[in-house]
């Protein structure tokens, strides 16, 4: 188990909502400096570049490697600002340390990987470097999880996770999935970790980026990390979710952060939440009641012989629930996962019923 106090925001001050900006790749050292030394005029104290690039498919731009360690260090000299960059495995890690790199991160592609991600965490052995670590890009908490515990194995004690969105087949509106319940999750499991959130990887289009950053502050973020070029649409590599510096200017303009709650806000919410508790527990013993009926549905397919399944009974029922909740005001999408959470468990019962008769 982690040691979570030795946790700490990279042992830095970033004031209330730190916010790691720069471009996705290092591309030459013009194009570094002119986004560094625009971001350090709005106050922005990490600058972020990859150097080394995990590309889905070859052939595209996998990083300019490691001649862009000097541009960085030049970055560093100039504008004082703390340098990050991805590493992926030792070469990297020595690389990075050579060049005096103030923050490492571990990607999505890497943390899904125990063996990179041991490999980097033994590479580190010795050293207190802050190291940041992306969700894995599969949906599964304890990879994440998981990362934390070999770094922690390692001896680094500052360590914040990286929220970048998750991949999934039948997402549409975002490149990646945020699955804020998994965020939401960590938190639970390892308190006290700073969650950062990536807006820019989440959604793939610069238009939903400062959406997506405000809803990650609603959502508590404990920082930003956003990837900004200085002519996006020249970028060698995720040029349509890069902003320019004055786009992201705009956008850190009108992010609205969040104080925190009084006992007066908490007095003033309390008689809202009881309410809300109690229709959770109607809500609770409705489904109970509605799976008893599954039980005796369940005998009743036994007895005659009949599959658990009847699609067309699902899907006439899905659409008058749909129909229902959309007269109601509620989100169509929200209803489905709902009753198909609900029907999964319906079908899970009478099946696990069968076995036990
Ligand atoms: C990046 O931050 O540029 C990057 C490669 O991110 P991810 O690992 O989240 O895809
Ligand atoms: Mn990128």
């Amino acid at each position: 188990m982690i040691d979570l106090k030795k946790i700490d925001l990279l042992g830095t001050d970033f004031g209330k909502c730190p916010i790691i900006a720069g471009p996705c790749s290092a591309e030459s050292p013009e194009q570094v400096m002119e986004c560094a030394m625009a971001l350090k005029s709005q106050g922005i104290k990490v600058f972020r570049a990859g150097v080394w690039k995990p590309r889905t498919r070859p052939g595209n731009f996998e990083g300019a490697g490691d001649i862009a360690l000097q541009w960085l260090k030049d970055v560093r000299e100039e504008t004082g600002m703390a340098i990050a960059v991805e590493v992926a495995n030792v070469r990297h890690v020595e690389s990075a340390f050579k060049a005096g790199i103030d923050i490492l991160w571990i990607g999505a592609r890497t943390t899904t990987s125990p063996f990179a991600v041991q490999e980097v965490a033994d590479a580190l052995k010795g050293t207190d470097i802050p190291v940041l670590v992306k969700n894995p890009i599969n949906a599964e908490l304890d990879l994440w999880i998981g990362a934390f515990e070999r770094l922690d194995g390692a001896g680094i004690t500052h360590m914040a996770a990286i929220h970048r969105g998750f991949s999934s087949y039948y997402e549409r509106i975002y490149r990646y999935s945020p699955e804020w319940q998994i965020p939401i999750e960590l938190r639970r499991r390892l308190p006290g970790l700073p969650v950062i959130c990536d807006p820019s990887h989440m959604a793939g289009r610069r238009e939903l980026v400062p959406y997506l950053a405000q809803m990650a502050l609603d959502m508590q973020a404990d920082g930003l990390f956003v990837e900004v070029h200085p002519n996006p649409d020249q970028a060698l590599s995720d040029k349509r979710q890069q902003l320019t510096p004055g786009q992201f200017r705009d956008m850190t303009g009108r992010l609205v952060y969040h104080r925190n709650p009084e006992p007066s806000d908490t007095a003033y919410l309390e008689p809202y939440r009881s309410k809300l508790q109690d229709i959770d527990i109607r809500i609770i013993q409705e489904l109970a009641q509605r799976f008893v009926i599954t039980g005796d549905i369940g005998d009743y397919k036994n007895l005659h012989n009949l599959a658990v399944l009847q699609p067309e009974r699902y899907s006439a029922i899905s659409s008058i629930l749909t129909e229902k909740g959309k007269q109601l005001g509620l989100d169509e999408k929200f209803i489905q996962l709902l009753f198909e959470t609900i029907h999964t468990e319906s079908i899970r019962c009478q099946i696990n019923q069968k076995d036990t008769i």
